[in-house]
């Protein structure tokens, strides 16, 4: 039987689109102008287009500009870079992102490197990463962002934890490091070159796992009363049956011992497009010179 909390991701992202509803309607009305975010998809990959639609409907339903850039695949590096200046210096837009992956013959690294940091709501251009190491305001990448707030959400002053992250990824594992210290808490990285992590786990008030290999976290390495939170998306296949998602965490033991746990699906991923939104509200407020309170 089940112990642990299950912290409800769908929930908490929708009370994060709806303050952000709030204060996109407060800008309207007090600063006359719509914040707007570009996504650019280049090729016809099924998984990114069903992200690029997600983000493009729940940017309109927060009341924000939502601006689509879908290009052939066999778009060049060069007409990829161009678009990118345009959207660098168009004052309408104060969001870029580029949906990844991209094809093979374009330079990903050169791409989002060419994105103007002010306007990088993934936070994965160089400046936002050193940005949000020293501490000065960063736009940081939304899955850690989410992954913190769905912690918070079940204690809201994290301070003093031990949290173990799993997966030193600079999407996940290593930006979610940059956040955790940022709420004073105690962080160990770990990752596929530590030693008996088993029991490295079994130290964290506070579990992050970032790995990419469904059920890899047992549910004998979670300390009782810890706080879970399962970031991995894995498909795995059913014998005779359709594919399953499933975390990086043994869900049904962790839960027998977590003091609250995410679910997989419903628990990180309905957080990350909420928190591109965030990040977009935030790059319009650090454009404008405004107060940022998103
Ligand atoms: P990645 O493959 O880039 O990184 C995985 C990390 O796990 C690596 O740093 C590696 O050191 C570590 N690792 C691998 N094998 C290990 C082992 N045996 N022991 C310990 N550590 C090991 O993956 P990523 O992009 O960080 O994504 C991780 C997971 O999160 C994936 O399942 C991915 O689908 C999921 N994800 C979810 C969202 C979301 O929106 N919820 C967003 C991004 C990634």
């Amino acid at each position: 039987m089940s112990s642990a909390r299950v912290i409800d991701g769908k929930a908490v992202a929708a009370q994060v689109r709806a303050d952000i509803a709030k204060k996109v309607e407060a800008l309207k009305s007090a600063h006359g102008f719509t914040p707007g975010l570009a996504v650019v998809l280049v090729g016809e990959d099924p998984a990114s287009q069903v992200y690029v639609r997600n983000k493009g409907q729940q940017t309109k339903e927060v009341g924000m500009n939502s601006i689509e850039h879908k290009l052939p695949a066999e778009t060049s590096e060069a007409d990829l870079l161009a678009l990118v200046e345009n959207l660098n210096n168009d004052d309408s837009i104060n969001g870029i992102l580029v949906q990844l992956p991209l094809p093979k013959h374009i330079n990903s690294e050169k791409v989002l490197n060419t994105i103007n940091p002010d306007k990088d709501v993934d936070g994965f251009h160089p400046t936002n990463v050193g940005r949000l190491w020293v501490g000065e305001p960063a736009l940081a990448p939304c899955t850690p962002t989410g992954s913190v707030i769905l912690a918070k959400s079940v204690q809201e002053n994290l301070t003093g934890m031990n949290a173990v992250i799993i997966g030193r990824s600079n999407i996940v594992g290593k930006p979610m490091a940059a956040l955790l210290l940022r709420e004073n808490c105690t962080v160990t990285v770990a990752h596929s070159r530590t030693k008996d992590i088993a029991s490295v786990v079994k130290g964290a008030d506070l579990v992050i796992a970032a790995v990419g290999i469904a059920e890899f976290v047992k549910g004998d390495w979670i300390k009782p009363g810890a706080i879970v939170i399962d970031v991995g998306i894995n498909r795995v296949e059913v014998p005779g049956g359709k594919a399953k998602l499933k975390g990086d965490v043994d869900y049904a033991a962790a839960a027998e011992v977590a003091g609250a746990i995410t679910p997989v699906p419903g628990g990180v991923g309905p957080m990350t497009i909420a928190c591109l939104l965030k990040n977009t509200l935030q790059a319009a407020q650090m454009q404008r010179g405004l107060e940022i309170t998103a």
